[in-house]
């Protein structure tokens, strides 16, 4: 496991200062002593010292060879799906974020990449689902909105049987909880924008290849196609990265507190978080992501539109928004905002029902986002119940 002195002795000192905050390069090209003779930089979208730095220390967090920085997570995305041919498949979680589906679907499917989704939460369902033309298994896990978790080691046995490569989005659970790499994936993806970041201040996606081969490739397409992540950028990654360790347990454990509240209320109906044992993945959830993570969501006993719509209307502290990984608490209703493009039948029957709403977890006191849940869950059905819950738990 990643420890919080790793972490931030990873970050490295300027070796031509001695700055202990990486220096801001703002600068498009560099001077050369004669033509091609040069300080291991020529233009900054090839490569940059400050983004030099966030790829290595990207790269030693994951445990990989290669980091790569891209303008945004779907940049990223969008590199890795460039290492395939017309012909080829892509085996994908179904409960996958709708800006990955987007680009496999609308873009890919042009040129002859075909996409096919499965509940990889059922290793023997990805087994049955590899075909010849199977060359890549993407996973999220915990995946986005319904928190469903895949086994990494067990996929990555899979993949490797036959002859695939796997890459996991580890936008939710970041280094800090789980180490895809180490568990035998061949790439990780990041939204940097989400809990690298940490701040909602920036949009930045992450590579990390394990093989040098896989990360040489990348880095081709990085420099060729050009999505490139800007000098500041690359720094406001870092500093996030600085408090990673401290965020994401603060994070996942007021998050266990508030789904243990929501477990509980009359209003709720059901609470999906991996760091609950009632959740059907709880073991290999804890076992290889550590803790339940910061992102909890819930459906409501009334599953209509307009209770949903009322509950995130009206909070406080929670701001209604979409996104994650900040350090306000967010809260967002999935089938109004990131699934709305989806039809209604597909997006219920992927378990993203009317009234399910999802919480990102922030750096507020945990008692202080129980009463503003209850404010607007207890006004949906009163019961003296949640009150005495919070009176008995001192939050
Ligand atoms: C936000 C997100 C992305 C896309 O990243 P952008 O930085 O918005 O391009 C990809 N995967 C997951 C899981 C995300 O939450």
């Amino acid at each position: 496991m990643l420890s919080a002195t790793q972490l931030i002795h990873a970050i490295p000192v300027d070796p031509l200062t001695g700055a202990i905050s990486v220096p801001i390069y703002q600068t498009s090209t560099f001077v050369q002593e004669s033509p091609g003779v040069n300080k291991g930089f020529d233009y900054s979208r090839s490569n940059n010292p400050t983004r030099a730095a966030l790829e290595s220390l990207i790269a030693e967090l994951e445990g990989g060879s290669t980091g790569l920085a891209f303008a945004s997570g779907l940049a990223a995305i969008d590199a890795v799906v460039k290492l395939l041919k017309t012909g080829d498949e892509i085996l994908a979680v179904d409960d996958i974020y709708g800006g990955a589906y987007r680009l496999f679907t609308a873009v890919y499917e042009q040129y002859g990449i075909t996409v096919n989704f499965v509940d990889t939460s059922d290793l023997k369902k990805v087994a049955d689902a590899i075909t010849a033309k199977t060359k890549l298994i993407w996973l999220e896990t915990p995946t986005n909105p319904t928190l469903k978790i895949s086994d990494i080691g067990g996929i990555a046995k899979i993949a490797k049987a036959n002859g695939c490569l796997l890459c996991v989005d580890n936008t939710f659970a970041t280094p800090v909880l789980q180490q895809p790499l180490l568990l035998g994936a061949d790439i990780v993806i990041h939204s940097a924008t989400k809990y690298l970041g940490g701040h909602s201040d920036l949009i930045a996606g992450i590579l990390v290849a394990k093989e040098e081969t896989v990360g040489a490739r990348l880095k081709f397409f990085q420099n060729a196609c050009g999505a490139v992540l800007a000098p500041f950028d690359s720094w406001l990654v870092i500093r996030g990265i600085e408090t990673l360790h401290l965020r994401m347990k603060h994070h996942s454990r007021t998050a266990l507190k508030l789904a243990q509240y929501l477990a509980q209320h009359p209003a709720v109906a059901h609470v999906n978080y991996p760091g609950l044992p009632s959740h059907p993945n709880h073991e290999l959830a804890i076992q290889q992501g550590k803790t339940g993570g910061g992102i909890i969501s819930f459906t409501l006993v009334n599953d209509t539109n307009e209770a949903a719509i009322a509950v995130t209307s009206n909070t406080q502290l929670f701001k209604l928004a979409e996104s994650l990984g900040g350090i306000k608490s967010l809260i967002s209703h999935p089938a109004n905002m990131t699934h709305k493009s989806i039809p209604a039948e597909k997006r219920r029957a992927a378990g993203v029902k009317d009234s399910l709403i999802r919480l990102s977890i922030g750096l507020e006191e945990a008692e202080d986002l129980i009463v503003d849940l209850a404010s607007v869950l207890d006004s949906l059905e009163i019961n003296e119940s949640s009150n005495a819950y919070l009176v008995n738990n001192e939050y």
